[in-house]
């Protein structure tokens, strides 16, 4: 845990979330300011700043994240259609809290190329 880190706090219950799944190592919950019907935010425990900072280390909850991302999807009828998962990174990618994080976007049609 870092810190002063927003998503740290988050994982950790020191700052309430609506927590929709964790497990030992991943911890999602739903974004305050949502872009879609669902929003949901996916966070290793770990703290990694972003995906410019990934390590070989972090292969497995890099993947992990993945299967969460598609489990938690099942679990809403609004994303049988599909549905939508971002990472953004750095300043130029729209990134605003420095700890990795995926977004899982569904319930609605999304377009190419995003903004
Ligand atoms: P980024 O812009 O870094 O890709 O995404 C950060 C996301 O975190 C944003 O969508 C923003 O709405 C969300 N967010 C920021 N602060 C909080 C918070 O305190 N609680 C929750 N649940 N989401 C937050
Ligand atoms: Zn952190």
């Amino acid at each position: 845990m870092l810190k002063d880190c927003l998503f740290c706090k988050i994982s950790e219950g020191e700052v309430p979330s609506y927590k929709v799944y964790e497990d030992e190592k991943v911890f999602a919950f739903k974004d305050i300011n949502p872009q879609a019907p669902i929003h949901i935010i996916i966070i290793p425990k770990k703290h990694i700043s972003g995906l410019n900072t990934v390590r070989q280390e972090d292969e497995r909850i890099l993947g992990c994240i993945q299967i969460v991302a598609s489990k938690i999807a099942e679990q809403f009828h609004e994303m049988k259609r599909g549905f939508r998962v971002i990472a953004n990174c750095g300043s130029d990618g729209g990134q605003t809290v420095f700890h990795i994080h995926y977004h899982l976007l569904g319930g609605r049609v999304f377009g190419w190329p995003p903004g």
